[in-house]
């Protein structure tokens, strides 16, 4: 396996929770570091631009609404198998389907506000950390 580089976002619903810190304490207990990190908040034409793929999800509209009701931490993790690694740390993305431990079982209040989001291949990885991150602002 291989060292590799994916993006996290922690959403407003864990920003407004306060729970940054509880679920990057998940994160990096998996062997996950966290090599680039900023608290921002998206207008709605950015999150659009980020969740392009769902466009024609009839979802789209509320997924981004939610995505700009608060700050979001962005975050570029890096390890051992990363990708898949922080999508086992997620946990499925309906909290009622995910595993016990994981972050969405743990702190998700729904489908939609399921606290975190990650990379889903090492291609859109690249894509994802290039749209919020310069190459100066990763430190690994
Ligand atoms: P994941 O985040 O697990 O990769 P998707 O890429 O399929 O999941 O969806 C992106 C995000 O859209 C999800 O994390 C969630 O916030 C939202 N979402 C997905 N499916 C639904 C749904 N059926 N209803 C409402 N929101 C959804
Ligand atoms: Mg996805």
């Amino acid at each position: 396996m291989a060292t590799e580089r994916t993006l996290s976002i922690l959403k407003p619903d864990a920003t407004r929770r306060n729970l940054t810190g509880k679920i990057n304490t998940l994160l990096e207990g998996a062997g996950l570091r966290i090599v680039a990190q900023k608290r921002i908040q998206l207008s709605r034409a950015q999150a659009e631009g980020f969740y392009a793929v769902h466009r024609e999800r009839p979802f789209f509209n509320d997924l981004v609404t939610f995505m700009i009701s608060g700050p979001v931490v962005v975050q570029v993790l890096e390890g051992e198998n990363a990708v898949q690694k922080n999508r086992d740390v997620m946990g499925a993305t309906n909290p009622a389907n995910a595993a016990e431990g994981t972050i969405r079982k743990t702190f998700a209040e729904s489908i939609e506000a399921n606290s975190a989001h990650g990379s889903d291949s090492l291609e859109n990885a690249a894509i994802e950390i290039a749209y919020f991150f310069s190459g100066i602002e990763i430190v690994g």
